[in-house]
């Protein structure tokens, strides 16, 4: 590393004619004592600077006089003034009292025996002990020379140690600059401060324009400040000289009116910093200004940094910020659909079977109120625990899937009456936890028709026992079981009697009735394993399982008998009895189908009729 150095000798340079001389105080009680100091001194100039002379005759007026020169460089103090030690004790009052172990101090005495106390010298530092007698020019001169030379290198040792403070300071409070504008704003503040002048500066990079020659102001100050972020074109045609002067160089330039320093940064674009100063730089302004320089170069290398970082930071966070929301929307969006599905949909977590979702389709669907903040769960719905095992089996299983299956579904209202509804429902992860969405379909309406389909498909409308074609399907089944397991089976015909006349004198309507009333008679003369079908017109036939022909025989009889009792009223208010007659016949061991036994049974029939009706025959095999 560089050995720093605070105060340049060799930088002396002519000073200007403002500047003020040496300020040196002469103090003595005797008054040509003044004249002659005045005189050998008059024409003395040191580092450019000549000597302005103050003057006291006492110790006392000098302890006055002290008070109002900060600047005090010399004193030519005698030892011997208003007492024999006044030069002595001012002395003390300068150095201890005042504090000020800067001015140099050359004790003069008229009697050469009278030298200061030891003491004195010894504790004070004190620069030199002359007789009044060494007053010749040229002694005199190499005196003052030799003390303000001595003063010179204090003053220099002082300002640099404050200029170091500034420096520390100055990098300080920059490391605290979150931008780079930030940043270099506040390195030409602190270099105006460094160089005693309010500071008129420019800060500037070269940046990617480097190949055409021109630069980026980044930050201004003093009469520049209005070409923050100008081009270079904008800017005073010889400042733009000198500073691209700077860049093409890559060198820092020191002037008297100006410097000019250039920071070489590791990986920032190269800084050129134009500083325009109100008076000539001496050394320590150079070296301050160069160390300075060198202090902040590696900042802007972090800087930069930093701002690429929160730069990048700032295009996550955008980015993470609008994918949050684009997923919201997209949350938020199938919420829509899901909430506006005509279907009732919801969506359960599978563990415990909770509801994180559920449209206000399925809160009607299943009676509950969404207010009423109820919690509805999976297991739930279902009314059979069988169709709960499925769902959740089907839901667990590869797949994942299940679909249209018939469902009582439980409802919480209508007295907790279920009702049919279709199911459907897929396993998918829904705020990472595996979940259902399940569609539920009301089919009560559907159901409930196709119950009356059935029914109408099924049953003779005008009696509601079972049609034709639903009896001997009954029938077969019931043929088919005995052949299967041995029992035996008998069927009954029934027919009415003379029921075209009834008809005829009645009218259909009676006839109707007629019918009604022999199809409830047959049905309230059997057993609930029993059937009833109506095979046409006013004939019926009757399945008896698990019945033998004597059995069948003895019910036929008990029908037969209740038909003749009743009776039907008429329009005129009189009532009408009627008849029927029956045939029996038990199923045969070698009979193929029930419709050879109905055929035997039919036979029985026909000779009911032809032995004068109101009659039960059964088929003797
Ligand atoms: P038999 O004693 O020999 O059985 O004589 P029947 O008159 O009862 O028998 P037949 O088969 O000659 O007449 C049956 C009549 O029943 C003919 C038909 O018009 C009438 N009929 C058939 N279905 C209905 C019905 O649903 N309502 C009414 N009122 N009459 C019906
Ligand atoms: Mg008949
Ligand atoms: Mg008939």
């Amino acid at each position: 590393m560089a050995k720093l150095v605070f105060a340049d000798k060799k930088a002396d340079r002519p000073a200007p004619a403002s500047r003020q001389g040496w300020t040196v105080l002469v103090v003595d009680d005797d008054a040509e004592v003044h004249t002659i100091t005045e005189l050998a001194l008059r024409s003395l100039t040191f580092l450019g600077r000549g000597i302005t002379f103050h003057h006291a005759y006492s110790g006392a007026e000098a302890r006055e006089v002290i008070r109002r020169l900060p600047d005090l460089a010399l004193i030519l103090l005698d030892v011997v003034m208003e007492t024999d030690d006044a030069g002595l004790r001012f002395v003390e009052y300068v150095r201890g009292e005042l504090g000020n172990s800067k001015v140099r101090i050359v004790l003069r005495t008229g009697q050469p025996g009278q030298a200061p106390e030891q003491e004195v010298i010894l504790r004070y530092d004190i620069n030199d002990y002359k007789a009044k007698t060494e007053l010749t020019q040229q002694k005199l001169t190499t005196t003052v020379v030799t003390a303000l030379r001595g003063y010179q290198d204090l003053s220099a040792l002082e300002s640099g140690r404050a200029g170091l403070r500034k420096i520390i300071d100055a990098s300080a409070s920059l490391m605290q600059s979150r931008s780079m504008q930030m940043f270099a704003s506040g390195v030409l503040t602190q270099l105006g401060g460094l160089l005693g002048s309010a500071g008129c500066g420019i800060l500037c990079t070269q940046g990617e324009a480097r190949p055409t020659g021109d630069f980026t102001v980044i930050a201004a100050s003093g009469k520049f400040e209005p070409l923050v972020a100008a081009a270079a074109s904008e800017v005073d045609p010889q400042v733009v000289e000198r500073i691209r002067g700077a860049f093409d160089q890559r060198r820092t330039v020191l002037e008297d009116t100006h410097t000019i320093l250039f920071l070489r940064t590791p990986n920032y674009r190269d800084v050129v910093i134009y500083v325009e100063a109100d008076h000539p730089l001496d050394g320590m302004d150079r070296s301050l200004l160069e160390m300075f320089g060198t202090n902040i170069s590696i900042s802007f290398d972090n800087l930069e940094m930093i701002e690429r970082i929160v730069h990048h930071n700032e295009i996550l966070e955008r980015r993470v910020i609008e994918r949050t929301q684009d997923l919201r929307e997209r949350e938020s969006r199938l919420r829509t659909i899901l909430e506006a599905s005509p279907i009732a949909v919801a969506i359960f977590q599978l563990d415990d079977g909770g509801a994180s979702f559920a449209n206000a389709r399925c809160y009607a669907l299943l009676g509950r109120a969404r207010e009423d903040g109820a919690p509805l769960g999976l297991d739930g719905l279902f009314a059979d625990p069988a169709d709960r095992d499925r769902v959740r089996a089907a839901l667990a299983d590869a797949d994942g899937w299940i679909g249209d299956l018939e469902i009582r579904l439980r409802r919480d209202d209508d007295g907790g009456r279920d009702c049919w509804s279709l199911l459907s429902a897929c396993r998918l992860d829904h705020d990472g936890r595996a979940c259902a969405l399940v569609w539920l379909y009301d089919i009560s309406q559907r159901k409930e028709m196709e119950r009356e389909l059935r029914q109408f498909a099924t049953t003779d409308h005008l009696t509601g026992v079972a049609n034709r074609r639903h009896f001997l399907d009954g029938a077969t089944q019931e043929f088919e079981r005995a052949r299967r397991y041995g029992g035996p089976l008998s069927v009954i015909m029934a027919d009415i009697d003379h029921f075209k006349r009834i008809n005829d004198s009645h009218g259909h309507q009676v006839g109707d009735r007629v019918i009604q009333a022999f199809a409830t008679t047959l049905q309230s003369c059997l057993r609930a394993c029993d059937r009833v079908g109506r095979l046409g017109g006013e004939e019926f036939a009757v399945i008896l399982p698990e019945t033998a022909a004597p059995e069948a025989a003895v019910v036929a009889e008990r029908i037969r008998a209740q038909v003749e009792t009743l009776a039907v009223p008429l329009p005129d208010g009189g009532t009408l009895a009627f008849t029927a007659s029956f045939g029996c016949a038990t199923r045969a061991p070698q009979e193929g189908s029930v419709a050879a036994t109905l055929a035997r049974a039919d036979a029985a029939l026909y000779r009911s009729k032809h032995a004068g009706r109101n009659a039960v025959h059964a088929d003797e095999g």
